[in-house]
C-alpha cells in the first residue's frame, strides 16, 4: 500500500516511512492511496476470531508490501497482551439496544492505547534496521501523553519527552506520566498552559536545523498508524453483534477526529454502520461543521471532559480530503484559507454525501452528568465524562429500536474520580493494574515556556545528540 498527502504535494511513501514521518512534508496529513474492502463473506469470517486475529485480518491491506502475516500477529500479540481483559476490547450491554465498547483495558486506562501500544513496537522494528535515533516530542493535556509514554519506555533507538503544563494535569494523568522511570523518558513541567507547551512543541518541529539534528517526531493522532490500529475495534464489535448481516450504529465522543475517523475508514471498507455520530461538548466545532458545514474556530472551553475541549481537529482534514473528491491542490487552498482566517464554510453538496452515515450532536454538561446518573440507575455501572457524551449523544441520535448503538467508552472512570462523583456521589476506585500509583516515585524536570530552555533540555538529554 502506497499513501499520498492530503494536500497533493509530498512524496508518496510506504507504509513504514509513513509511520516514521507522521506529518507530510507539505503540511498535510497520510491516506492510503484508495480504501481497501473486505467482501460480506470475509467480514462474516471474522465473526469467529480473537481480537489479535481480526486485527490481522483488518490491517493486512494497509501494511502490505512491508509487514508479513506472521510479523504483523507477532507485533499485535505483543502489544494487545499488555490489555488486561482477554477480549482486548470488551462489549457491555446497557439494555436491549444500548452497548459499550470498553477500550480502557490497556496500560494507562485511556483508548489511546489501543493504538499507542502497537505503535511503539512499530516504531523499534522499523528503526531496528536503521541507523537513526529518534527524538520524539509532544504536548499532552493528560492521556496522550500517558499513553504514549507507557508504549516507548525502554524501547530501543527513540526518547521521548513530553511536555505537560504546571500543575494543570489530574494527579493521575501526572503521576502515569512521571512514575515511569525508564532512561529514555523525559517529562517537562511547563510553567504555562497547554497551549504555551503546544506552541513550544510545534516551535522545535519548525527549528529545521533542531529538528534534523535530532531526528523529531511526533505520535500524536495524526499518525496513520495510530488510525489503523482504531479501524480494528469496529469491525471487532460490529460482527459480534451481527455484521454484516445486520447494520450497527456507533456514537463516538470526540476530540481530535481521529478515533471517529478510523470508524469511517471501516465503513469505506465495507463495514455496514448504519450511523456514524460525532459527539463533542460544548467545544463544538465539528458538530456545527458537520450539520451546518461552519468550520469556524471559536475559543476552547475548559469542562470535564478534556480530551475533547478542542477548537482544531487535525483529523478533520482526512475527512475534507475525501469531500473534496481527493483532489490534494484543492483542499491545500482550501486549508490555507482556514489557516488563515480561521474559517472555512464547507458547500451543503460535499455534505450531503455523507448525511446518511456521519451524524453529530453537541452534549451540555447537564446532559453528561445525567448520563453518568443514569448509568448508574440502569446498569449499575460508573462511566466517565467522555464515555457519557458519547452514551448521550447516542441515546438521543433517534435511531430504530432494531439497530445496536454502540458507544465507545474511551476512558476508565477512575482517571477522572472527581468529575464523576460530582455526578454520581460515588467515586470510583484505580483497577488494580494501576495500583500503587500514589506510592510510587516520580520524575520531572520543571522548565519555563521557552524555546531556548525546552530546546537546551532536549540537547542534553536526547541520546541522538551523543
Ligand atoms: C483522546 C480522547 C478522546 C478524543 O479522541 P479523538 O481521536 O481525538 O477524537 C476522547 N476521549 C478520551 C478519553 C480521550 O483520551
Amino acid at each position: 500500500m502506497r499513501y499520498t498527502s492530503t494536500r497533493g504535494q509530498a512524496p508518496t511513501l510506504d507504509f513504514e516511512q509513513v509511520t516514521l514521518a507522521g506529518l507530510a512534508s507539505d503540511g498535510g496529513l497520510y491516506v492510503p492511496e484508495r480504501w481497501p474492502t473486505l467482501s460480506a463473506e470475509e467480514i462474516e469470517a471474522l465473526a469467529g476470531l480473537s481480537y489479535v486475529d481480526t486485527a490481522v485480518a483488518v490491517m493486512r491491506p494497509f501494511v502490505a508490501g512491508t509487514l508479513e502475516d506472521a510479523d504483523l500477529r507477532a507485533l499485535c500479540a505483543a502489544a494487545y497482551g499488555r490489555f488486561s481483559h482477554a477480549a482486548v476490547t470488551p462489549l457491555v450491554q446497557l439494555d436491549h439496544q444500548h452497548w459499550l465498547l470498553e477500550l480502557f483495558h490497556g496500560p494507562t486506562l485511556a483508548f489511546k492505547d489501543v493504538a499507542l501500544q502497537l505503535l511503539g513496537l512499530l516504531f523499534e522494528r522499523f528503526l531496528s534496521t536503521r541507523d537513526t535515533h529518534l527524538t520524539v516530542i509532544g504536548a499532552t493535556s493528560g492521556d496522550t501523553g500517558s499513553a504514549a509514554i507507557d508504549a516507548l519506555a525502554g524501547r530501543a533507538k527513540v526518547d521521548i519527552f513530553m511536555l505537560h503544563p504546571h500543575g494543570r494535569v489530574s494527579e493521575v494523568q501526572r503521576r502515569q506520566m512521571t512514575t515511569v522511570l525508564a532512561p529514555n523518558v523525559h517529562n517537562v513541567a511547563i510553567d504555562g498552559s497547554f497551549d504555551d507547551a503546544q506552541a513550544l512543541v510545534k516551535a522545535m518541529f519548525n527549528d529545521a536545523a533542531f529538528a534534523r539534528r535530532h531526528h523529531l517526531s511526533a505520535v500524536n493522532s495524526i499518525n496513520w498508524a495510530r488510525l489503523m490500529a482504531q479501524i480494528v475495534y469496529y469491525f471487532y464489535a460490529a460482527v459480534r453483534l451481527g455484521a454484516p448481516g445486520r447494520r450497527v450504529a456507533f456514537s463516538v465522543p470526540t476530540g481530535n477526529f481521529g478515533d471517529v475517523f478510523a470508524g469511517y475508514v471501516a465503513a469505506k471498507m465495507g463495514l455496514p454502520i448504519e450511523r456514524l455520530i460525532v459527539a463533542t461538548n460544548v467545544n463544538d466545532i465539528l458538530h456545527r461543521a458537520l450539520s451546518t458545514g461552519d468550520y469556524s474556530c471559536g475559543s476552547v472551553v475548559a469542562t470535564a471532559a478534556p480530551s475533547m475541549d478542542i477548537q482544531v481537529s487535525s483529523n478533520f482534514e482526512r475527512l475534507l480530503f475525501d469531500l473534496h473528491g481527493r483532489d490534494g491542490a484543492g483542499l491545500a487552498a482550501a486549508m490555507h484559507r482556514f489557516e488563515a482566517e480561521r474559517r472555512l464554510a464547507i458547500p451543503a453538496g460535499m455534505l450531503a454525501a455523507n448525511r446518511g452515515l456521519l451524524a453529530s450532536a453537541r452534549i451540555d454538561p447537564d446532559g453528561m452528568a445525567l448520563a453518568m446518573r443514569r448509568t448508574v440507575e440502569e446498569a449499575d455501572m460508573l462511566i466517565d465524562p467522555h464515555t457519557a457524551i458519547g452514551l448521550a449523544a447516542a441515546r438521543g441520535a433517534g435511531l430504530p429500536e432494531d439497530v445496536p448503538v454502540v458507544t465507545l467508552a474511551t476512558a476508565h472512570p477512575a482517571k477522572f474520580p472527581d468529575a464523576v462523583e460530582r455526578a454520581t456521589g460515588r467515586r470510583p476506585g484505580l483497577p488494580r493494574r494501576v495500583e500503587g500509583l500514589f506510592e510510587r516515585e516520580e520524575r520531572y524536570d520543571t522548565l519555563p515556556a521557552t524555546l531556548q530552555a525546552v530546546e537546551a533540555f532536549v540537547s542534553e538529554r536526547a541520546m541522538a545528540a551523543a
